[in-house]
């Protein structure tokens, strides 16, 4: 189908990324797994080129595009099965917050490093005991002074091993009449005294994805790191999670279509009783509606994003395409592995690493289950 999203100038972006994948992350992508982490210069020469937070400003250091680039990038990484270099975790779910609710000095101070790729950005809300409750959050941030004491630990956070500055969710208020009203969030940078990064973890996929634990014992911060007003941490992440749903939907559409892609060539070489498997019916019927599921979730999330880039504020519309791209995507994946047979239960095809990274599309960024928690409210039930 064609689509309406891009022009010629995001079309001639995601050329220049394609080379630059190409060139800096495929040759990569094996020790990338093996070693557990992307490294470090792919961000640095990411940013040079300026596929780091395209959508900045130039007098934030940023290459002053716009939201569609990032959906290029996202796309792209997909098509690359790319899951660990989280340049869009980066660009798109934590740098916003600075930008959006950070004073000009903040801004000046974090955001041209974080276009430059000398920060590399995580943002830390899950909890051992808690994820989908934030709410419940039990890490405490008291201010004592010019600083906030910051004690607590954090679980499977993105970038945890590489990164500079982690935007911090903690309780500013343990009993505030409203339990949201007690959240505020904080930039803390790696290295501050009491912040110690934990183990990486091992996953069923995103194997070259750093997430981990993150500890801070008595982690002074200044008070000039807290992200806008104490106690509006709550509202801010409300704000922005839309954009973090949404990029997941993109880039589990783009997933899906990239393992069709290579199915379908798949089915067309390999033979089985003397013909391509492809032209066994079952292969082409089951194809045909993996395609269907592609190409619906494709349409509604290019007309999400065209929503949300027009300024829609689009809670229902990000929570269905999430939980329903995450879901199509794998339901696709799987019908795609069969065809590989054994092949598509070894670890070196990229079908068998795409079935385990989507299986977390359904969970991270707001679980599937709380996205329909969130459209049932929505809807006044
Ligand atoms: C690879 C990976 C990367 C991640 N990256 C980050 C990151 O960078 N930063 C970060 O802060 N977090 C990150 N997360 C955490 C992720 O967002 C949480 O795991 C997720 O929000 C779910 O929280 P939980 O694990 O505590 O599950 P729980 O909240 O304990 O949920 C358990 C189950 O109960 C269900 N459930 C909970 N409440 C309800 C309800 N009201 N109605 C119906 N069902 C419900 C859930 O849907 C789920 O099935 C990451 C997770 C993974 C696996």
């Amino acid at each position: 189908m064609d689509r309406t999203l891009f022009t010629e100038e995001h079309e001639a972006f995601r050329k220049a990324f394609r080379q630059f994948a190409e060139r800096e992350i495929v040759p990569h992508q094996t020790r990338w797994r093996e070693q557990g982490q992307v490294d470090r210069e792919v961000w640095r020469k990411a940013g040079a080129q300026g596929f780091l937070c395209p959508w900045l400003e130039e007098k934030y250091g940023g290459p002053g595009a716009d939201f569609l680039c990032s959906v290029v990038l996202m796309e792209e990484l997909a098509r690359f099965y790319e899951s660990g270099f989280a340049m869009c975790l980066h660009s798109d779910i934590v740098v916003p917050y600075l930008h959006s609710f950070g004073t000009e000095e903040q801004k000046h101070k974090w955001l041209p490093g974080c276009a430059s790729g000398e920060l590399v950005t995580a943002i830390g809300m899950t909890e051992p005991g808690t994820g989908s409750d934030l709410a419940a959050l039990a890490t405490t941030a008291v201010k004592d002074g010019d600083d906030y004491v910051i004690n607590g630990s954090k679980t499977f956070i993105s970038n945890g091993q590489l990164c500079d500055l982690v935007l911090l969710a903690a309780k500013t208020d343990p009993n505030p009449e409203n339990a949201h009203k007690g959240i505020s969030l904080f930039v803390v940078e790696a290295g501050r005294k009491g912040f110690v990064k934990g183990k990486r973890l091992h996953k069923m996929g995103m194997a070259s994805q750093d997430t981990s634990e993150l500890f801070f014992e008595d982690c002074r911060v200044p008070a000039a790191n807290r992200l806008g007003p104490e106690g509006a941490g709550f509202m801010m992440l409300m704000q922005k999670l839309q954009q973090e749903r949404l990029c997941v939907a993109i880039g589990a559409v783009a997933g899906a279509e990239q393992v069709l892609a290579d199915t379908i060539a798949y089915t067309k070489e390999r033979k089985a009783f003397g013909k391509p498997i492809s032209k066994f019916q079952n292969t082409q019927f089951k194809l045909v509606e993996s395609l269907a599921k592609v190409e619906v979730g494709r349409a509604y999330v290019d007309q999400v994003v065209a929503g949300h880039v027009a300024g829609k504020y689009l809670v229902k519309e990000c929570s269905i395409a999430k939980f329903w791209t995450t879901d199509m995507a794998q339901e696709v994946i799987d019908t795609c592995l069969q065809f590989f047979g054994g092949y598509g239960y070894m670890l070196e095809y990229p079908v068998t690493r795409a079935f385990m990274d989507a299986r977390v599309q359904r969970i991270y960024a707001g679980t599937n289950e709380i996205m329909k928690v969130i459209v049932a409210k929505q809807i006044g039930l």
